[in-house]
């Protein structure tokens, strides 16, 4: 049996972080199921940062917020790429919702100044291939969004907790969880390990090993997102510089990426926890909405993804020690921000873990707490 101070289970971005957290204070391990770290929701994301998700939400702006200061300047040695790059956001939307449009501006001049209402031939100046006949009135943030090196952020959280003596064993899927009086033994397929603390950092699964080691569930709540890949449009420029095109009422996205289009749908389908596939239902789908904006046939998709996206019923994240089981601690429901707000999430969860108050510069940008508290599900 081999021991450690904290057994960390699943290292995606959440497992990762908090490893990488955690290794400050004592022994870390990280059990993993796949070869691959990273190999399900954490690689499948749309890779941004927006410090307005949420629409402003106290509890969301201030993991973010305090997460875009550890991704504009990581620790010294974490990694060598730049994790932000930022970019605008332009919201748009067809021409039956103006109100909503102007709704939405309310709501955000609020808590940003940048950002400004944009009539139809500002659109095309931003985003040259919106046809004329979508949108009458949108809306631009200028830099209110980052493009995120999730690669380099996954690989420097894991490097920076090796470091520190944190081992990533991949290839271990926990199979049997069990209790002593002591702390938690956990039976993988690649031996035996034993803490007295256990994260349960395992996205879509977490239900899963809740109730492998006889905790009460969540109800967590996979739900499969789909991207698509196409080639940008011949004869437009400059497609890198263009905001993400977000359709007000969340339908679809779309951004540029190193010359390309990912488009998204925004499918929110119930899913069991597992390897998700594209559905063709949802890529014909985003070919149509990107069709509708823009008048663009999509005659090939060059590449097709999609993800579980985990969120709990009332959609924040999830965090804080089981109140039914000594040492069992939650760090679950990311949903569509555990990339962006990974930063911020793994810092308080060490915090709590190790018994030590939250950290100044996130208590001072307002958080409450009790609002991401697992304990609000039991
Ligand atoms: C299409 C899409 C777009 C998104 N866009 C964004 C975005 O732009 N910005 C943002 O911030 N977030 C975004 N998200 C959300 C973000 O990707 C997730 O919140 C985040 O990746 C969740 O990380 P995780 O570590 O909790 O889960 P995962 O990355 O799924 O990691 C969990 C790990 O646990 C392992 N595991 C499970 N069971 C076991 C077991 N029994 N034993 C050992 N290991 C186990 C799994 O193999 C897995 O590697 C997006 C998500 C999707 C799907």
């Amino acid at each position: 049996m081999i021991k450690a101070d904290f057994i960390v289970i699943g290292a995606g971005i959440a497992g990762a972080s908090v490893a990488y957290e955690l290794s400050k204070h004592g022994k870390v391990i990280v059990l993993e199921r796949e070869s691959q770290p990273g190999y399900h929701t954490t690689g499948r994301s749309a890779a941004v940062l927006e410090t307005t998700y949420g629409q402003g939400d106290p509890a969301i702006y201030a993991l973010t917020k305090t997460s875009s200061i550890f991704l504009e300047n990581p620790p010294s040695g974490f990694t060598d790429a730049k994790l932000l790059n930022w970019r605008g956001k332009l919201y748009i939307a067809p021409k039956d919702d103006r109100d909503k449009v102007i709704d939405r501006y309310e709501k955000l001049i609020k808590i940003t100044d940048d950002v400004k209402l944009v009539n139809r031939e500002e659109i095309r100046n931003i985003v040259p291939i919106i046809n004329d006949n979508y949108s009458d009135l949108g809306l631009y943030l200028e830099n209110e969004l980052a493009d995120i090196d999730v690669h380099a952020l996954h690989e420097g959280y894991m490097k920076g907790a090796k470091s520190r003596g944190a081992e990533f064993i991949t290839n271990a899927e926990v199979l049997k969880i069990s209790k002593t009086n002591v702390g938690w033994c956990l039976e993988t397929n690649a031996g035996d390990y034993f803490a007295p603390i256990i994260v349960n950092a395992t996205g879509s699964w977490v239900d899963e090993i809740a109730k492998m080691a006889g905790v009460k569930e969540i109800g967590i709540r996979p739900q499969r997102r789909t991207m698509v890949v196409v080639d940008a449009p011949e004869g437009i420029l400059d497609i890198d510089k263009w905001p993400m095109v977000v359709e007000l009422v969340d339908t679809f996205y779309f951004k540029s990426d190193a010359g390309k289009i990912i488009i998204s749908p925004c499918d929110t389908s119930l899913s069991e926890p597992c390897d998700a596939q594209p559905e063709e239902i949802d890529v014909a789908y985003a070919a149509h909405y990107f069709h509708e904006c823009t008048d663009i046939e999509i005659r090939k998709v060059e590449q097709k993804w999609a993800g579980l996206r985990n969120g709990t019923k009332d959609k924040y994240p999830a965090l804080g020690f089981a109140p039914d089981a000594d040492g069992f601690f939650w760090l679950a429901g990311q949903e569509g921000i555990g990339i962006m707000t990974s930063p911020a999430m793994s810092r308080i969860a060490a915090s709590i873990i190790m018994g030590e108050e939250i950290p100044k510069d996130i208590r001072d940008v307002g958080i409450d707490l009790s609002i991401i508290d697992v304990k609000r599900f039991f």
